[in-house]
């Protein structure tokens, strides 16, 4: 493997299209079927009774090559893991700080924000990523651990 040209490489592309574009349609499928915002271990538990074989590299592999292509959102802002979104419009989230779980809020992202940034900077904006942290309910409920 000394001498792979980009002949070669695109050979090798075509070679394993078939089971790559199945892979991604299925991962696809799945995380659009949820609104917890899995990590890829968690796609790859939601992805494995339909392709038992699939890999956790693979899984991981395509979720960051359809979050590059704008298909789904990756959510790597802030908290313990990456986690996936199967919408890619912008919306907002909220996560919980003790249990790192995210959840979408029902609230229309402000468009007011970017034109202030525009002033406010000398980028032009074109989007923005706002996420809010907190407890979730059942964290909320927990009695406060004793500190050391
Ligand atoms: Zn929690
Ligand atoms: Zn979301």
């Amino acid at each position: 493997m000394a001498y792979v040209t980009p002949f070669h490489l695109k050979l090798m592309a075509l070679a394993h299209r078939p089971r790559n574009t199945r892979q991604r349609r299925v991962i696809l499928d799945e995380l659009k079927k949820v609104t917890s915002h899995p990590t890829a271990y968690e796609v790859l538990k939601l992805v494995r009774s339909r392709m038992p074989g699939i890999s956790l590299a693979t899984v991981y592999r395509n979720l960051e090559l359809l979050s590059e292509r704008g298909v789904i959102m990756r959510l790597d802002t802030g908290g313990m893991k990456r986690r996936y979104d199967g919408n890619a419009a912008n919306h907002y989230h909220v996560r919980c700080i003790v249990c790192d779980r995210v959840a979408d809020v029902s609230c229309e992202p402000l468009g007011t924000i970017e034109e202030l940034m525009g002033e406010a900077t000398d980028f032009t904006i074109v989007g923005h990523r706002l996420e809010f942290h907190g407890y979730c309910p059942a964290c909320a409920r927990q009695p406060a651990k004793p500190t050391a």
